[in-house]
């Protein structure tokens, strides 16, 4: 115990702010929630903004607390960042996910998934080991998995995330930037990474119809990234007016409140199945 502490103590060397007594005792049962499945993912459709079909799922993580209730993602995805718990927590997900899959296609649903992973999972050597490790393990084909990156993890170490894209997407996975347009990169530069799909960020979704420059911003994201060959996946969708914009505009998916709330498994999997193409 004596040695965890002091461990705990060098993680959060860099941000002082963050060590608190609170804040361990969060740190220590959220590695005992990844350890005895006290967590839980959800799944969010995206669908063919022209004929409303499911073309995937995006799996976002809950944690039910025992004393503190449902904890954001928000709240705990930093701090698990800020520390090595970043890579278990990344590994139960993925191959949670990929269990999901296997149950999914085992009931003739073919459904892929994306699961999001962080900055430092990407710089992470083991990622790729990982992954394949997951797919084979649920023989799950490599096509049904996404895996989405923001902007901003690819800034980190640009070298080391191209080298890490490239092995992953090698693999047959399909990679994708979230959250696009919150960071600096441009489509120049994403244009030279392997990189399929792209995610805009829902601050530019929202005000859709109400804002002549966002709508100029996504409408010519939508035009430039199919220009390279991406994808485009609008994220946010609260309405039916802005999803009527977005199919005027082209945009191939779309993803919000509008369409569905992320959901537990089974009550997702009855709404693919009313959804589904074909
Ligand atoms: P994100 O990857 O951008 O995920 C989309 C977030 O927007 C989700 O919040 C989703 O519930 C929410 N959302 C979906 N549709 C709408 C909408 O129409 N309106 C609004 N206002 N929000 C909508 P959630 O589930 O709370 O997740 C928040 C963030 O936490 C995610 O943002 C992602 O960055 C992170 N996160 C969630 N699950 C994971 C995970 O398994 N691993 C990692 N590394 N990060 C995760
Ligand atoms: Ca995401
Ligand atoms: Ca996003
Ligand atoms: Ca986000």
């Amino acid at each position: 115990e004596a040695k965890r502490n002091r461990h705990h103590v060098s993680i959060y060397r860099a941000g002082m702010d963050r060590f608190t007594p609170e804040r361990l005792a969060l740190h220590g049962e959220l590695a005992q929630a990844i350890r005895e499945d006290g967590l839980a993912l959800v799944y969010q459709p995206k669908v063919n903004v022209h004929d409303g079909k499911l073309a995937g799922c995006e799996a976002l993580l809950r944690w039910q607390h025992p004393e503190r209730g449902m904890i954001s993602p928000v709240e705990f995805i930093p701090m698990a960042e800020n520390s090595e718990l970043i890579r278990p927590l990344t590994a139960w997900v993925i191959d949670h996910a990929l269990a999901q899959v296997r149950l999914w296609l085992d009931a003739g649903l073919n459904i892929p998934v994306a699961v999001n992973i962080s900055a430092r999972n990407l710089l992470d050597a083991d990622l790729v080991g990982l992954v394949v490790d997951s797919l084979r393990r649920h023989n799950v084909p490599p096509a049904l998995l996404e895996l989405e990156v923001t902007e901003s993890a690819l800034l980190e170490d640009p070298e080391t995330a191209l080298s890490r894209l490239t092995r992953l997407h090698g693999l047959g996975i399909r990679m994708a930037i979230d959250d696009f347009g919150t960071g600096y990169s441009s489509l120049a530069y994403l244009k030279r990474l392997p990189v399929q799909v792209l995610k805009i960020d829902r601050t530019f979704i929202a005000p859709l119809v109400t804002s002549q420059p966002d709508a100029l911003i996504v409408q010519s994201t939508i035009g430039l990234a199919h220009s390279f060959g991406l994808q485009v996946v609008a994220e946010g969708v609260e309405d039916g007016a802005i999803l009527d914009v977005l199919r005027s505009m082209g945009c191939d998916l779309a993803q919000g409140y509008h369409i569905a709330r992320p959901q537990p498994p089974a009550a997702f999997e009855a709404w693919s199945r009313e959804h589904r193409s074909a």
